[in-house]
């Protein structure tokens, strides 16, 4: 059977972007077709300036959010990676078979440390080796396929690399696994920077809508999406990037996955104004959201049915990974533990 391995970092509220790119496609396509893993990646939430109360809340929140949305532990493993160790016992090995070239060159490293030299603080070590405790949460379960948006596929790509390079050197160890982009809303973007990516540990911003945010507030921030000075409603990302970007929206939040779904470029020949695709955008994310919003809401009530799927999610990663990690320890040549 396909197994499968995806993740979010507690770094911020999980956005709409979170959800269409990942989340949805979990929910509704992975766990039923593969034996899947999604984990909430808290050691890569340590990367950046963090705040380390923040960190374990929204952990916590991610997790209930993954069952809010619909993941179901009958069906697949949720857990969170600290509470496995094999994850960071196999990144140490996979430093040693990655080299620093590749990882300066990795565009989230550039971007993420130009912004924290920018806001004059330094940069964590971490933030440079993250990919490659990445591509050890994925071959430490002999992932075969890794469902991301495309900001995510380079890492993927590096992920890939680091396992030929290791089979090649000490023998068959890890399964090469690929990325799975979702065919739609791989890139939600900034409703306030239709240029730049909805990301969760951007700053509250008006341009972000997060899962849990109440439907006036939803309404509000789409009604407000910055657009550009035209009036007529085409599919363009180059040139109507704000536009673009509502179609791709209002698409994907309506879309069923059969045969009558209506893409953006269809949708955009429907309207003749902002206001109604905006005004019809809103209606589709705040529906989307709703029941999301509502199991989150119970589930809150019950933290111990939460822990409780994180306890047992933890114990089957455990052992599933532990084989995999030892193996890769004795190939690189390492004496084993009696
Ligand atoms: P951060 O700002 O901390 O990087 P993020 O919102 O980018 O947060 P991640 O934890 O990095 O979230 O990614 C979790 C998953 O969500 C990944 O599969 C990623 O590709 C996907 N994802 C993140 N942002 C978007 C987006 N704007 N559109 C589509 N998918 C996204
Ligand atoms: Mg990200």
């Amino acid at each position: 059977m396909t197994r499968i391995f995806s993740g979010i970092k507690p770094t911020g509220h999980l956005t709409l972007g979170n959800y269409l790119g990942a989340l949805r496609q979990w929910v509704t396509v992975d766990q039923h077709r593969a034996d899947a893993l999604f984990c909430v990646v808290d050691l890569h939430a340590l990367t950046v300036d963090h705040d380390p109360a923040r960190v374990r809340r929204l952990s916590r929140q991610a997790a209930t959010l993954f069952l809010a949305a619909g993941l179901d532990p009958a069906l697949c493993t949720l857990f969170v990676q600290s509470h496995v160790d094999e994850h960071t016992r196999l990144s140490y090995v996979l430093e040693c078979t990655a080299n620093d070239g590749e990882m300066r060159r990795m565009i989230q490293y550039k971007e993420k440390s130009a912004k924290e030299r920018a806001a004059g603080g330094s940069v964590r070590l971490s933030l440079l080796t993250y990919p490659v405790l990445m591509a050890a949460d994925i071959l430490a379960y002999g992932a075969d396929e890794v469902p991301v948006g495309d900001d995510q596929a380079q890492h993927v790509e590096l992920t890939r690399d680091l396992a030929v390079r290791f089979n090649q050197r000490y023998g068959h160890t890890f399964t090469v696994p690929k990325a799975v982009l979702p065919s739609v809303a791989a890139r939600v973007m900034d409703l306030q920077d239709p240029t730049s990516k909805m990301g969760k540990s951007h700053g509250e911003t008006s341009g972000i809508v997060y899962l849990l945010d109440e439907p006036d507030v939803v309404r509000r921030k789409v009604m407000r999406a910055v657009t550009d000075s035209g009036s007529e409603v085409v599919h363009d990302r180059e040139a109507r990037p704000g536009v673009a970007n509502l179609l791709e929206i209002l698409a994907a939040c309506t879309r069923t996955a059969g045969d009558g779904d209506v893409g953006p470029a269809e949708l955009a020949t429907r309207y003749s104004s902002y206001g109604a695709l905006k005004k019809d955008t809103a209606d589709a994310v705040v529906e989307t959201l709703r029941p999301i919003r509502e199991r989150h809401a119970e589930l809150c009530a019950d933290p111990g049915y939460v822990d409780e799927v994180l306890r047992a999610g933890a114990e089957r990663a455990r052992g599933l990974a532990r084989p995999t990690v030892d193996a890769a320890y004795e190939a690189i040549g390492l004496l084993p533990a009696r």
